[in-house]
């Protein structure tokens, strides 16, 4: 834990979140910003910044917490082809990355409808 990171004090509730999930190493929430209608971030209780700084025992819920959270998204079916998601991990500030937590972003995707994105 780093006592000035953000996505820390948002697993030990300092700062308020919209949880998803919670397990003993791994925490999912809603994105504050988000890019669409169920924009979800998935991180390791762990703090280290980037990929590389986690220990691998840290890293092997992600995925699967991503893929829990996906699976919650089949209940929204708009369009054809039901619903899409992109898997997002940026590292470092020149890939975007602005909080230096590792995180996993679940990025939905729909049909663009008036006022539904
Ligand atoms: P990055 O650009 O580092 O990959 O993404 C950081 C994400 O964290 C952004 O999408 C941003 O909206 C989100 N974020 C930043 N601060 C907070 C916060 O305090 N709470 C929540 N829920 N999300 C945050
Ligand atoms: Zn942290």
């Amino acid at each position: 834990m780093s006592a000035s990171c953000i996505f820390c004090k948002i697993v030990k509730g300092e700062i308020p979140s919209f949880k998803l999930y919670e397990s003993a190493k791994t925490f999912a929430f809603l994105d504050i910003g988000p890019t669409s209608k169920g924009h979800a971030l998935v991180i390791p209780k762990y703090h280290g910044a980037k990929l590389h700084n986690i220990p691998d025992e840290d890293l092997v819920e992600l995925l699967p917490v991503a893929k829990k959270i996906a699976k919650a998204l089949e209940v929204d079916t708009d369009g054809p082809d039901g619903i899409g998601y992109n898997i997002l991990q940026n590292n470092g500030r020149i890939a975007h990355q602005m909080v230096d937590h590792l995180h996993v972003h679940v990025i939905p995707k729909r049909v663009e409808k008036e006022g539904l994105i």
